[in-house]
């Protein structure tokens, strides 16, 4: 009976869905016969809000330009009131009163901060990013806005590029699982829902290859690179339901991604069949003048169009030119309706023609943002983020009667503690600092504080000070890393070691004090160079920038209330000369093996090893964990599969959790494979003492990659394969793919 109701009901909803998209189209089709073609345009046109002190501004220039019809959607302003109030303008003073859509960068969190992109993929916890970005829908929605410009879904291999804070790191499956949670966190499962945004897939694509790590740069990705890495995350917010699209700013292989026929119209429209709307990033369209790829901005207006791409975000070029380029029959009408439709469509799906204001709600907008329950996610996640790379001696935890030295930069800090891409976080006192959230656990006078350098300057500290307050302590923490505003967006950085006179001020401490342990608590956007640090100190804890709740997850971490579980999602290199380093790196014909023949002649360098510092999927404990793996085949076939198992022992003195992680190697392929490959993970908890077995089913999907006719394949031979909890494991097990 319940089978029969269940399938009874999914009927019922598929039916809805296609009743409602029918009716959508019954009622476009005559919003459209309605429109002129300077409303269709204005469709096409986002503009944004400006800032002040007080937050986000609107221009009388903008509220006319609504009132004229020419604005499809506004950028950069929240607030239920800010928001209600334009709607007004769009809906009671407009010809057709269409209203209006409000997007907002909500990347991390929209008041109630979460750890950075980077720190919540070091949680690989796909519940707990998902949930972050529900909380964040549950503010943003609250406040008027409809659509978010995340996830930011670049692969990003280079710790120079400022955005790989925004991102999920180095790797094509743990970053495509990643995109999927935070599409499903943000939509929720109903559109129409007021507390649920559209998301946004970006940058479409490459950007995270911007050479040399420089914001903005030329990118030039091979076709095998960028078929079975930096494309599949976005393939996996289109199979999640993504609403949006947006463009990125850099060139792809010669042509700018916001005018890129090959993007847009055969990869994301042709080939994954998006039906939602692209919007260009910001002044993207006219950017393809300094490109060199547009000959002005109406050349710009005629190449984006004609792309694919639907929306102008702040580039004024559709609205400029477009009826223009009708005229002149370089862009169809047909184009620019078909774009107008898609917009339109997303309006309805939202229910804005229903009630244009039910998501600008200022009593929810009240009830909703810093609730206690988000901030208590907030601080667990700043704690699942926080990777353990070094604890010597079993440094941490610490007991609450020591006496602490609590030195560096950015012990207080209360602003650059949120990260960046977190506008509407508070900044000025909501933030929870590493001093606050010690205070939870110790007393004030056990606490003795200095600051001893500064970040971002030469400006000389005062070490000799914070030398003589540690003197009295049990034991010294330092808190460091970067500002805010040294990651993110026009952020990057040909050095990546700690900024300023940090380190000189870790090694005078070390010099100090040989006897005393030394915490290194790090809060920062990118991978660092740490290759000096983590010789001097005895423990390092890094926190990525942690969000509103940061202090107080990094105290519960410390003082043992949470075991550290989190694990590197990008790599640490040993100096910025090996970048880019990846795990999944390919071999050369050449490597450092004792069995090859070449004896001098290898893949090395002359000054460094090859390996990381930190790689990819590492972080420790409290505890240990010891595996036992088993496989219940060594022959695979495009019916079978094999099961993989991992019993897993707590075997140390606490209670903690684990990320077991799989990866495969296919030994040799029609196109060279990586050494090895990310193909499963799974978190488990698992008590002291205690084991827990973790499966994995291994079929030939987990096999293909994209060859050279660009067709998804497995192809048969060995593979090997390990789990564990790292990538830097050897291979202990293999099997056989046959054809049948
Ligand atoms: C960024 C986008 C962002 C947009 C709107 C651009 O500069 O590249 O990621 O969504 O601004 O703020």
């Amino acid at each position: 009976k319940l089978l029969v109701f269940v399938c009874c009901f999914s009927f019922a909803q598929k039916k809805t869905t296609e009743v409602n998209s029918q009716l959508f189209k019954l009622q476009i089709d005559s919003l459209m016969s309605l429109m002129t073609l300077e409303e269709k345009i204005g469709q096409t046109a986002m503009y944004s809000g400006g800032w002040d002190k007080t937050g986000p501004t609107i221009s009388d220039h903008n509220r006319t330009y609504i009132r004229e019809g020419n604005v499809g959607a506004m950028l950069n302003v929240y607030s239920a009131k800010a928001t209600k109030n334009l709607q007004k303008i769009a809906v009671e003073e407009t010809r057709l009163g269409i209203p209006l859509l409000f997007g907002y960068d909500v990347i991390h969190g929209h008041r109630t901060i979460f750890p950075i992109n980077l720190g919540m993929a070091a949680s690989w916890d796909l519940e707990l990013i998902k949930q972050s970005a529900r909380i964040a829908a549950e503010e943003a929605s609250a406040e008027g806005i409809h659509w978010t410009f995340a996830p930011m879904v670049d692969i990003a291999r280079d710790p120079r590029w400022g955005r790989i804070s925004e991102g999920a790191g180095e790797d094509v499956y743990l970053g495509s699982q990643i995109a999927k949670a935070y599409v499903k966190g943000f939509q929720g499962d109903d559109l129409a829902a007021n507390n649920t945004v559209l998301a946004c897939a970006k940058h479409f694509a490459g950007y995270g290859a911007a050479q040399a790590g420089r914001d903005y740069h030329t990118v030039d990705i091979g076709t095998n690179e960028l078929w079975n890495t930096y494309l599949p995350p976005f393939e996996a917010t289109v199979n999640a339901g993504v609403a949006t699209f947006m463009t990125a700013f850099n060139e792809l292989n010669g042509i700018p991604a916001s005018g890129n026929n090959f993007l847009f119209r055969e990869v994301l429209r042709d080939t994954w069949d998006f039906k939602g709307f692209v919007v260009s990033d910001y002044t993207a369209i006219n950017e393809m003048i300094s490109h060199g790829f547009a000959t002005n901005e109406k050349d710009a207006a005629r190449l984006a169009m004609n792309a694919g791409i639907d929306m102008d975000m702040m580039g004024n070029v559709n609205k400029q030119y477009l009826k223009e380029l009708i005229t002149e029959e370089k862009v169809t009408k047909q184009t620019v309706d078909e774009a107008c439709r898609k917009i339109l469509e997303t309006k309805f799906k939202l229910g804005l023609f229903d009630d244009p204001y039910r998501y600008s709600n200022a009593t929810r907008e009240k009830e909703t943002i810093y609730k206690k329950e988000y901030l208590d996610a907030a601080r667990k996640s700043a704690a699942a983020a926080s990777v353990l790379l070094k604890n010597d001696n079993k440094t941490l935890p610490i007991t609450p009667d020591k006496k602490i030295a609590l030195l560096g930069p950015l012990a207080k800090d209360e602003e650059s503690i949120i990260g960046n891409w977190a506008a509407a976080g508070d900044r000025t006192g909501k933030a929870v600092s590493i001093y606050e959230g010690l205070l939870e656990y110790v007393d004030k006078r056990n606490i003795l504080y200095a600051k001893g350098c500064t970040i971002d300057s030469t400006e000389a500290g005062n070490f000799d000070q914070a030398i003589r307050i540690a003197k009295d302590a049990d034991i010294i923490l330092l808190a460091m890393g970067e500002h805010y505003h040294m990651s993110g967006e026009a952020a990057s950085r040909t050095s990546i070691k700690l900024p300023g006179l940090q380190s000189e001020f870790i090694k005078k401490v070390a010099a100090e004090f040989p006897d005393k342990p030394i915490v290194l608590i790090l809060m920062n956007g990118r991978p660092l160079d740490l290759s000096e640090e983590h010789l001097l100190v005895d423990a390092m804890l890094e926190t990525w920038f942690p969000g509103t709740m940061g202090g107080a997850g990094i105290a519960d971490i410390l003082f043992g209330t949470y075991n550290p579980s989190a694990k590197l999602p990008v790599t640490f290199p040993r100096t910025i000369g090996q970048v880019p380093i990846y795990y999944n790196m390919k071999s050369t014909g050449r490597p450092i093996t004792p069995s090859h023949p070449s004896e001098d002649y290898k893949s090395n360098y002359l000054d460094s090893p090859n390996t990381p510092l930190y790689t990819f999927g590492y972080g420790l404990s409290y505890t240990d964990f010891e595996y036992e793996v088993t496989a219940n085949s060594t022959v695979l076939t495009p019916l079978s599969s094999i099961q993989v198992t991992a019993e897993i022992t707590n075997t140390g003195d606490y209670d903690g959790e684990e990320i077991v992680q799989l990866y495969i190697h296919d030994k040799v392929r029609s196109t060279t494979p990586p050494v090895k490959e990310l193909k499963g993970f799974q978190k488990v908890f698992i008590k002291k003492g205690e084991s827990k077995k973790v499966i994995f089913t291994i079929t030939t999907d987990d096999l293909k990659f994209y060859n050279q006719q660009l067709k998804q394949v497995a192809e048969p031979g060995e593979f090997e394969f390990f789990v564990g909890g790292n990538s830097e494991l050897p291979y202990t097990h293999h099997f056989k793919l046959e054809e049948k």
